[in-house]
């Protein structure tokens, strides 16, 4: 044990007697031959425990009890009264004593008092260091609580505040100490308060959950505030409801403008489509007729007005063939942007075949060499796969250098990977200057004039929307004078 024990007593010999006892129990024994040496060797020492016989001279040992406990109010203090003393024993016990013994100490009487003591000892140690911890904590949680952004809140059964932290009050623009006791109807709207009450069951009832609600602030206006919260007891035993909101007025007002703008935004796009396919469609009518009759023109006068006259006529022809490509691109533009719900399981090496077959004359005039890896089956719209890979292809085949050194070749493979395909069209042309890949995939935008390399601008945004209607992407890679890879993906 090795405790350390304070005994005193007037008479040598029965401090000598009890000292051998103690030490052969294995303590540390101080003596004291008197109430005022017992007094200052306590205040010395220390000692965990001290056994003062109540009968000595001068300072007796309730006066040994009183000071000793003055000092130290958790003194284990065992006082020796006279056989059969009660009186004492109770006036001992009333003054704070922990225990008494009555004379002659027998053994397991002293045994007994020595362990009890031991008992509380240890157990006052513990408490000691549970209170220590639970202060710890507490002020732990306060430090949190007082720096966390979001409010907390605590409401008692009536829903009235009993704690707010700093954000709390903040958020709803008010003092701390004015929201003390405050009512939670007064910062919100009566339909809103209902719910809260509502969703207060469901908290009682150990169920996690959040929800949006609007609460007021002192100036009036309102706040969107995502709540949550969880029943608590507090020190008495009282339930009580510790909320936790976090201001949501900025996402609100965010996520409002931008449903707004998708809105406005699908609105526009479809009035668009419309627009572009009523224009191009409408215009086909009187664009055929005029093509009908320049036709008609240059068949039955080519040669027979001046030179002048056939060069016009040569000028509206070909004019007319751009305007109707222009407008057939501008309709399968259009076309491409209806979901039209046309996915069918296409063989890609079947879709590439039928671009070939729709390209043929180009192929062939070109001498172009188009090869293709073996390709996946896939869920797609096939005719806008047939029209992503024409497009491709006969750009490869097109946006060759003016003098070539080898016939155009244009390679289509495919790869799979993270739950797509990855398809890529690469050609051996003109190449793509950096600054400019990004945006030949945009409508009309061109790299070149007509006389350059024909052309509407409309192709690669065919391509772009085909590929984002399948759920994919579509970019290049390129270098100029070398040649450039269009990649597009379509998932599994
Ligand atoms: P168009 O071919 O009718 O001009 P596209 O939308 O298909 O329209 O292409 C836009 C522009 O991107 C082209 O005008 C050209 O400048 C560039 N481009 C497209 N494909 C290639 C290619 N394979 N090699 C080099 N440039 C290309």
């Amino acid at each position: 044990m090795g405790d350390h024990l304070l005994i005193a007593d007037d008479d040598v010999r029965v401090l000598e007697t009890f000292s051998r006892n103690l030490e052969r129990l294995g303590y540390t024994v101080v003596k004291a031959l008197g109430g005022e040496e017992a007094v200052r060797l306590y205040a010395h020492g220390q000692p965990a425990i001290a056994l003062i016989d109540v009968r000595m001279p001068g300072m007796d040992g309730f006066d040994v009890l009183k000071a000793i406990r003055s000092g130290d109010p958790e003194a284990e203090v065992i006082l020796v009264t006279g056989h059969g003393d009660v009186d004492t024993a109770v006036e001992a016990l009333r003054l704070g004593a922990s225990d008494f013994l009555a004379k002659p100490v027998e053994q397991s009487a002293l045994d007994i008092a020595l362990r009890r003591a031991q008992d509380r000892i240890r157990l006052k140690r513990s408490l000691r260091r549970a209170q220590a911890a639970l202060q710890a904590s507490e002020a732990h949680y306060r430090a949190i609580t007082e720096a966390a952004v979001v409010g907390v809140g605590i409401t008692d059964v009536e829903e009235n505040l009993t704690f707010v932290n700093q954000a709390f009050a903040d958020m709803l623009g008010y003092e701390r100490t004015e929201m003390w006791f405050m009512n939670l109807a007064q910062l919100t709207t009566p339909e809103e308060f209902v719910r809260y009450r509502q969703e207060t069951q469901s908290w009682m009832a150990g169920l996690r959950s959040q929800y949006e609600t609007v609460m007021r602030r002192r100036d009036g206006s309102m706040l969107h505030v995502l709540v949550s919260a969880a029943p608590i007891t507090d020190a008495e035993g009282e339930m009580r409801i510790l909320a936790v909101i976090s201001d949501i007025t900025d996402l609100k007002n965010a996520e409002r403008e931008r449903e707004r703008y998708a809105a406005e935004l699908e609105r526009s796009n479809k009035e668009l489509q419309q627009f572009a396919y009523i224009a191009s469609h409408d215009l086909r009518e009187p664009l055929r007729m005029v093509s009908g009759f320049v036709d008609l023109l240059a068949r039955r006068y080519r040669g027979r007005l001046d030179d002048e006259a056939d060069e016009f006529i040569a000028y509206i022809v070909d004019g007319v063939a751009r305007m109707q490509r222009l407008i057939s691109d501008l309709l399968a533009y259009s076309r491409a942007g209806k979901r039209d719900d046309r996915l069918a399981l296409s063989d890609c090496n079947a879709l590439v075949e039928q671009a070939l077959l729709n390209l043929h004359a180009v192929v062939a005039e070109s001498e172009a060499v188009v090869t293709h890896d073996p390709l996946p089956t896939l869920v797609v719209d096939p005719s806008q796969i047939v029209q992503v890979f024409q497009n491709l292809i006969s750009n490869g085949i097109k946006f060759q250098p003016p003098q070539p050194v080898e016939p155009p070749r244009v390679h289509i493979s495919a790869e799979q990977g993270g739950g797509i395909w990855t398809f890529s069209v690469q050609d051996n042309g003109i190449g793509i200057a950096p600054e400019d890949i990004e945006r030949v995939f945009e409508v009309f935008e061109r790299l070149h004039t007509q006389e350059e390399y024909p052309g509407t601008g409309i192709g690669l945004s065919i391509c772009k929307k085909v590929a984002e209607n399948h759920g994919g992407r579509i970019w290049a890679t390129s270098e100029l004078g070398r040649g450039s890879t269009f990649f597009f993906t379509i998932p599994e």
